[in-house]
């Protein structure tokens, strides 16, 4: 393990402290900088584009909570949001109005999501999304991607993206043969795989569930008339088709992957940003299928803090501050750093693929395309380690994994981008 230039003396300190009572340290696996061998950063704090560490070191965030925050960190209207909505109490257990504005206004972004429930986070969206797509049509069997993760629900734990992949488990033990067996795993970008798949199960698939743009395995954009066969071959088929924008949602544009690809979901998922960095995702999509939820319908599903008063009046502010102008100026410096990235990479003949979407990217250290997870997997990933620790050493903390997503926000200004193209340049030389 390599130690970084800058002092982490206390980060250090508190990694063994956490070891002691936390399941190796962290509460979510990534977080352990285990993929890139080094000793995990504590952060103390973080404002607009910058996050600091418990020394006190510096670092331009393209993390930025893996995604969840557009406006980058500690916005002042949203903290304010935050602050008057936890005068009020911190939760209800009963309903309130907030919900509603909130539902209203992603709804007006998304029109394919007729009727929408407020849960805590994305891996509870995904399982309530699967729930209901069996209830509706009334089968077992449910088709994932390879590379893309949904969450950390036992059915679609097999084989799947980031997390798992990075660490090497290719199914979890503690799920059941029996539940695995009911998840198909295909390669994304391959249509023709989907087509031969449900030829031989024709009635027994209730849902395609798929990241429009795969976010969870690096950044993967779909080829030409992949989504649109998904579309295609799920009303061929009577199946629900479930677009998880868990990720993409309000980060590709307001209206999602759906809006760019121009494709009607019949569910779908949301977190991250429609919470504004507190816990609160959904699951939204056509009428007929949400109305199967208890209490209308027979599918149970419930929570205690879902629709909290605090999440949903973050969510509110972050999505109100969200403007046109907003991915104007979010694809601008996303392309100009991408765009830079791969003119100097031309120019010296360094072999890396840079895969971007809006205001995620991803840096493959890799010399031919990824279109999928066997492509991705293709990457070098001890040269990535070797990158994330130059880059971090010069105040740019990435995504601590190769397959993962690298987020822009807007909090980040063009000397950020100019900044980080510097320590690009410097930390390539040194791998
Ligand atoms: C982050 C993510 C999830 C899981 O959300 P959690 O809130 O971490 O449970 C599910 N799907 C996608 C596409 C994600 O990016």
């Amino acid at each position: 393990m390599q130690d970084l230039l800058l002092k982490t003396t206390k980060s250090k300190e508190l990694f063994e402290r956490a070891l002691n009572l936390i399941p190796g340290g962290v509460n979510s696996p990534v977080r352990s900088f285990k993929a890139v061998e080094l000793s995990p950063l504590f952060i103390s704090k973080a404002k607009g584009a910058h996050i600091y560490d418990a020394d006190d070191n510096q670092y331009l965030d393209f993390v930025n909570s893996w995604g969840a925050l557009i406006q980058g960190h500690a916005e002042k209207e949203i903290i304010h949001a935050i602050e008057k909505a936890a005068a009020k109490g911190t939760s209800f257990g009963a309903s309130h109005e907030g919900e509603i504005e909130l539902a209203e206004l992603i709804t007006a972004k998304m029109p394919s999501i007729q009727k929408i429930r407020f849960v805590n986070s994305g891996t509870e969206a995904v399982m309530t999304a699967i729930r209901l797509a069996r209830a509706y049509t009334k089968r077992n069997r449910i088709i994932k991607f390879s590379g893309c993760y949904h969450g950390h629900s036992d059915s679609v734990l097999s084989n799947s993206g980031s997390g798992v992949s990075t660490l090497g488990i290719p199914d979890s033990p503690g799920v059941t043969k029996t539940t695995a067996s009911e998840t198909l795993t295909l390669p994304f970008n391959d249509l023709s795989t989907v087509e031969i798949t449900l030829s031989k199960y024709p009635k027994d698939i209730a849902a395609i569930i798929v990241e429009p743009i795969v976010g969870n395995c690096g950044v993967i954009l779909p080829q030409d008339n992949f989504l649109t066969g998904l579309k295609e071959l799920s009303k061929k088929f009577k199946l629900v088709l479930i677009f998880d924008e868990v990720m993409t949602g309000f980060r590709i544009g307001p209206g999602g992957a759906q809006e760019k690809y121009r494709i009607t979901p019949d569910l779908t998922t949301l977190g991250k940003i429609i919470g504004g960095g507190m816990p609160l995702a959904a699951v939204g999509g056509k009428r007929e299928i949400m109305d199967l939820l208890a209490p209308i319908g027979p599918v149970y599903q419930a929570g205690t803090l879902s629709g909290n008063p605090i999440s949903v009046a973050c969510g509110i502010a972050s999505l109100k501050m969200i403007k046109p102008e907003t991915y104007e100026y979010l694809e601008k410096i996303s392309a100009q750093l991408c765009d830079e990235i791969e003119n100097y990479n031309k120019e010296k003949g360094i072999n890396v693929t840079v895969n971007r979407a809006g205001s995620m990217f991803s840096i493959f250290f890799n010399n031919s395309n990824v279109y999928n997870e066997e492509s991705a997997k293709k990457s070098n990933t001890k040269k990535f380690a070797q990158f994330f620790f130059e880059m971090l050493n010069r105040g740019i903390y990435l995504a601590p994994s190769q397959f993962e997503a690298n987020f822009i926000s807007s909090a980040m200004k063009e000397n950020d981008i100019k900044k980080t193209l510097e320590a690009y340049k410097e930390s390539i030389e040194k791998v």
